[in-house]
């Protein structure tokens, strides 16, 4: 039995566990707020915006503002006149002098306006005239110091050489080959520099990601899905030269992405990619080896993701969608084939096959029930999780915004920026053999960052509310510039 002077020592005692209780919940709620603001502030720092870091403006880091003039720095001191393209740009004009040169035209020969300009200055005619020649002599120079060139030059044709639209309609036989300035390969010294070069190029050319891989013929469409020198309804033979598999690729726009459905698109990184296959090909050619480019949107022989998870970038998701470590599933490949013997990348496996078991949350943002919770199933001989495209290609037709939805992308807890937060996390699950961490970390994302509801995200026409996964950013709040 308690006495008087018992009482208040327990209920010091009492009042001393609750303390401790209380300071213990008040740390730890302070700690994971103190985590979630450090990974929000380390979120917004342009150096998590992976691949695309310039497209935050932390390159434009001079403080203009400091040095604003009224009047641009240069001096108006007479009457003024525009320029005229046709003479007063070399390009334009060089032509007419190195005909004149060839055909032995003297300025009052030539037409005008052409005749006016040279007439006022005889000096460009003399050094245009000359220009034609000086081709011809740095042409005359010896082997060896032109060829110290090569990769040089088809650096540069590679820069130029961007073509919006898919390949035409050659068979790859012809397309697929270097054309008129073709010569023979050239022996390369080793497969492992070859690798090396061509992974180092195609960062040039603006790829985020690159693997090499042989290319396994099971990703081959059996039958074409477009033309592409191909018959519709023949089967494709897998021509001998597709030996190598090389995947680039880039990222969406991170803040829009994870506004998906409504404010994302895949076109940002769909070009960007096209840009880097169209570019690694026409330098692979200029090696003089064959390359074809197979590039988003359709425009491809075969199917990327497998090719992917062969070239070492990453693993495939529940959502069906290739996840890489630096960038989650925010990827958006092309494909070169191509004969160049090349060094190619081991596949890898960071932990993405357990981390889904269990994860789920794709299945459960997805709007249109494309994404399974349940087990893998086999396709077409092999073991994955497959998605109903025919569900999922329907609510791309259910929402505003540009075609399409990409919500699993954003839902899914690898594609994060690339803070400290998540690289630790990343880190973590990676190297937890016993599945703990992924659970948790799973089970923090649907507790502390909920998406809307699944049918949230439909037309308002659809019984939805236009939701989006994440607020849009401000630029594309199309209310704040435009009256509506
Ligand atoms: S894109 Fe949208 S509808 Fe299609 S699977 Fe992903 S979440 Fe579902
Ligand atoms: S959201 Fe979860 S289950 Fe879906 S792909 Fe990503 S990690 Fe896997």
């Amino acid at each position: 039995m308690k006495t008087e002077e018992d009482r208040p020592r327990r209920e010091l005692r009492v009042a001393r566990r609750t303390l401790i209780k209380a300071a213990g919940a008040t740390s730890a709620a302070l700690g994971l707020s103190g985590l979630g603001l450090c990974g929000y502030q380390a979120g917004r720092d342009p150096d998590s915006y992976t691949g695309c870091e310039g497209l935050q403006g932390a390159a434009q880091s001079f403080n203009r503002k400091k040095f604003a003039v009224d009047e641009p720095p240069y001096e108006k001191v007479g009457p003024t006149r525009r320029a005229d393209g046709r003479t007063e740009v070399i390009f334009s004009r060089v032509g007419v002098a190195r005909s004149a040169a060839q055909m032995g035209k003297r300025i009052e020969d030539l037409d005008e306006p052409f005749r006016s300009y040279y007439e006022q200055h005889p000096e460009d005619f003399e050094l245009d005239k000359q220009n034609s020649e000086l081709r011809r002599k740095v042409a005359e120079d010896s082997p060896e110091n032109r060829n110290r060139y090569i990769l040089a030059e088809a650096w540069a044709d590679a820069m130029g050489a961007v073509s919006p639209r898919p390949i035409g309609n050659e068979p790859p036989e012809i397309s697929d080959f270097p054309g008129r300035r073709s010569r023979s390969p050239f022996k390369m010294k080793s497969s492992a520099a070859t690798a090396k070069l061509i992974k180092k190029v195609s960062y040039e050319f603006g790829t985020v990601l690159i693997g090499i891989t042989k290319l396994n013929h099971d990703w081959v469409y059996k039958y074409p899905s477009s033309r592409r020198g191909f018959a519709m309804n023949e089967p494709i033979e897998v021509p001998k030269h597709w030996e190598y598999a090389i995947v680039v690729g880039t990222p969406m726009s991170w803040d829009p992405m994870y506004a998906n459905p409504n404010y994302g698109t895949s076109n940002d990184a769909y070009s960007k990619s096209r840009i880097v296959a169209f570019r690694l090909a026409s330098f692979i050619k200029r090696l003089g080896y064959a390359a074809r480019p197979h590039t988003p949107g359709n425009s491809y022989d075969l199917m990327v993701p497998p090719i992917m998870v062969d070239a070492g970038l990453g693993e495939q998701g529940r959502h069906s969608i290739v996840i890489t470590p630096e960038l989650g599933c925010n990827f958006r490949p092309a494909v070169v084939t191509t004969n160049l013997p090349m060094s190619t990348d081991k596949p890898i496996a960071f932990g993405v096959q357990d981390f889904c078991k269990n994860c789920k949350i794709c299945a459960e943002q997805c709007p249109s029930g494309a994404i399974s919770k349940a087990d893998k199933k086999i396709v077409r001989g092999y073991k994955r999780y497959q998605l109903h495209s025919s569900k999922c290609f329907n609510f791309w037709n259910s929402n505003h915004g540009s075609l399409g939805c990409r919500v699993c992308i954003a839902a899914c807890p690898y594609t994060r920026k690339s803070n400290w937060v998540h690289r630790t996390a990343l880190q973590v699950t990676a190297n937890d053999p016993t599945g703990i961490s992924d659970k948790l970390l799973a089970g923090m994302q649907k507790r502390f960052y909920p998406g809307p509801e699944p049918s949230d995200f439909y037309a308002a026409t659809l019984g939805g509310k236009n939701a989006s996964y994440r607020e849009p950013p401000w630029w594309l709040r199309t209310e704040d510039f435009i009256e509506l």
